[in-house]
């Protein structure tokens, strides 16, 4: 089977998504989205901690978190933003360095607080025990996202200008056709029953074969690699390079008897744990350094709870000293090697962004708005996404961004 179209978008998580909302907002017609697994299960964006936030270093960190959660506060019930704050704890080390980030946050206009101890103790009474701690940024219009339902909304306002996606589709193949508008040709194969999450897991990381009846065929004027973790090896299908890894981040349920969390936002320790309110639970996660690059979905389970989270909390409160794990997942960060985004155009007929390095979801609307201005106008015009360009690598011109969890 053959179809001719405009635009064939490779992953339909938060990023695929709203880059087929944008452009179809800006009038695109004939716009396909493929992913091999809609529902989720091998899609960061279904795995998430939910954190919105614009304390960055980097100025077009900031200005892309800035526009995305300024779009959530518009459709806040719709996604279930909460504007409930991120609270970072930092030690001596990097409190002068928070100090002049923030400085920069508030020139840029996002409000931010700087708390010394005593104010931390005041605002947030459970944290009883502050060794280690020189001071705390607040940032009150940060917060808290359902990234299954942000997911859902961009889908749902693309479909409704036009836009259609195929799930079990993926892409196998590509050749490239000269001298003609639709100059990509993908080779997809198309899967019609339900898959476990094994047999997408192994699909997604097998080879070309015979596809027989289940190949189609799209003939594209363009290509957008959107396919968070798997995008370096999309990247090779559509014949050019992408230098980012998956790498397996975890988090965990846990119960917290001693405290009510739900008045609080996202709470970042000095020790990089970080926690958050998740209905009567609490949700934690760490980025360990030491995890391998490579895609690995297993939970640790108990053990991840005992060696990664639970002993810097009980350091952080009494009030955690009787915690219990409830349960947890993996999923993958697609981490780029300066931790920041990969958005623009890749190589002829072909566009990307990718790459978010744990922080796609709250870039998600500037980063499909950006990449669909660039597409239709030939330039965003809203943000300048041009140190963002994949060409930065080989150029030497890495963006360094230090609040990166
Ligand atoms: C544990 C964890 C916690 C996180 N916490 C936060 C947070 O608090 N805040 C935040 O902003 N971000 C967070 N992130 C990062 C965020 O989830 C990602 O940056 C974001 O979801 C990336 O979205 P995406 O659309 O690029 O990728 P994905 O959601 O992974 O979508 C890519 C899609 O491409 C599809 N695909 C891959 N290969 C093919 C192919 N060949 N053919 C067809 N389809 C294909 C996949 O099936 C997948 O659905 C976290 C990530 C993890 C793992």
């Amino acid at each position: 089977m053959t179809q001719t179209i405009e635009t064939l978008i490779i992953g339909a998580g938060v990023i695929g998504s709203s880059t087929a909302m944008h452009l179809a907002k800006l009038g695109m017609t004939g716009i396909r989205v493929i992913d091999l697994d809609m529902e989720g299960t091998l899609s960061s964006s279904e795995l998430n901690a939910g954190g919105v936030r614009a304390t960055w270093v980097q100025p077009i960190n900031i200005q892309m978190s800035k526009i995305t959660i300024d779009y959530f506060a518009q459709v806040a019930d719709e996604v279930g933003y909460k504007p409930c704050g991120y609270l970072w704890l930092h030690p001596e080390s990097r409190w002068s360095p928070a100090l002049q980030a923030r400085e920069r946050q508030l020139e840029m206009g996002w409000p931010v607080e700087a708390w010394d101890v005593a104010q931390l103790r005041n605002r947030v009474p459970f944290l009883d025990k502050t060794d280690g701690i020189a001071g705390a940024i607040f940032a009150p219009r940060d917060g808290l996202i359902n990234p299954n339902l942000l997911k859902n909304h961009y889908r749902e306002v693309a479909r409704s200008l036009g836009v259609e996606f195929e799930d079990r589709t993926v892409l196998r193949e590509t050749r490239y056709e000269k001298n003609s508008q639709s100059r990509v040709h993908a080779i997809c194969e198309r899967f019609e029953k339900v898959m476990s999450h094994e047999t997408k897991l192994e699909i997604a990381s097998s080879e070309l074969k015979d596809l027989g009846r289940s190949k189609v065929e799209y003939h594209a004027q363009r290509v957008i690699n959107c396919a968070g973790p798997w995008a370096s090896r999309v990247a090779n299908i559509l014949g050019y390079s992408v230098p980012s890894q998956p790498v397996r981040r975890q988090v965990c349920i846990f119960d917290g008897r001693d405290v009510d969390l739900t008045p609080y936002g996202m709470i970042v320790d000095t020790s990089g744990v970080y926690f958050h309110p998740e209905a009567m639970n609490g949700l934690a996660g760490f980025a360990n350094a030491d995890e391998p690059a490579g895609v690995h979905f297993e939970y640790d389970g108990e053990r991840f709870f005992e060696e990664r989270i639970w002993p810097a909390l009980y350091e952080r409160s009494t009030a955690f000293e009787r915690l219990k794990h409830v349960t947890g997942w993996a999923g993958l960060y697609e981490v780029s090697p300066d931790e920041c985004g990969i958005i623009g155009g890749a190589r002829s007929g072909i566009f990307e962004a990718h790459s978010f390095s744990g922080h796609g979801v709250m870039h998600s609307y500037a980063a499909g708005l950006a990449l669909a201005e660039e597409i239709v106008f030939g330039k965003s015009k809203t943000l300048d996404i041009s140190s963002l360009s994949g060409s930065r690598f080989e150029a030497g011109k890495l963006i360094h961004e230090n609040l990166v969890i």
